[in-house]
């Protein structure tokens, strides 16, 4: 508060530090829905049609949080695959299949969003029709309505933090109230640039396989979190911590 204005016993709101939650944003794949093991078995199926080689902690390293174009970019670039049209096209059906098939929500996470006091939206570095086959799929779809925002919105996806800032403009709140939970470092690393606090989440069942807590932990996110149980809690610890 500047002198002038404590003088006249006027009280001004912080804008450079945290202030109350009043959005949570959440990752979708990871997150929401436990579909990275799915992902990345086609990518490594893939991978290895082509002829290459990659481990599945690799994958998981490369791959995990990134948009479509940084895969497809990393495919070519470093597994020499040309990714045509068709073969984008028969990635994205395959995928879908897969999902209607096996994809289910993350553990708890339906009673979560229940409990949240806050309102909440969905920013991810997939494809709108992708998030919305995903949440439709584990029976979430409702609970975001038309609060979702892709990667494709924006110029750079994560680990930019065009996105969610992108998703905090269009929900009406400012970067510094809102809290995005994240499974990626490419997600931890564009919250933090985005000047948001971060919840790393590690309850995904890819969580061990791509050796995330100790890599998102790394980052120094605000909280870890492995269940969704507790999220309302982290949330409201997080708030507790600010004052
Ligand atoms: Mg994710």
């Amino acid at each position: 508060m500047n002198a002038t204005a404590e003088m006249a016993g006027l009280t001004s709101q912080r804008t450079d530090g945290p202030q109350a939650c009043r959005l949570v944003i959440f990752d979708c794949d990871g997150v929401l829905v436990d579909s990275e093991p799915i992902a990345v078995e086609l990518l490594l199926e893939m991978i290895s049609a082509a002829g290459g080689e990659i481990t599945r902690e690799a994958a998981y390293e490369r791959f995990l949080g990134c948009s479509l174009s940084k895969i497809v970019a990393e495919l070519e670039d470093r597994h020499q695959i040309t990714v045509t049209a068709g073969l984008l096209e028969s990635m994205r059906v395959g995928l879908y299949e897969r999902f209607k098939q096996e994809l289910q929500p993350i553990h708890a996470v339906g009673e979560a969003l229940s409990r949240l006091e806050q309102p909440f939206c969905v920013a991810s570095s997939s494809q709108p029709e992708r998030i919305r086959l995903s949440l439709s799929l584990t029976g979430l779809a409702d609970r975001f309505a038309s609060n979702i925002f892709s990667a494709t919105m924006v110029r750079h996806g994560k680990p930019a933090p065009d996105l969610f800032l992108h998703a905090a403009a269009q929900m009406g709140v400012e970067p510094h109230a809102c809290v995005v939970v994240e499974d990626s470092p490419a997600g931890v690393t564009a919250a933090k640039r985005a000047g948001m606090r971060v919840i790393g989440f590690t309850g995904g069942s890819h969580a061990a396989p791509a050796g995330l807590d100790a890599k998102v932990r790394a980052l120094r996110p605000d909280l870890m979190l492995n269940t969704m149980d507790r999220l309302p809690e982290a949330i409201a610890e997080l708030e507790a911590a600010r004052r």
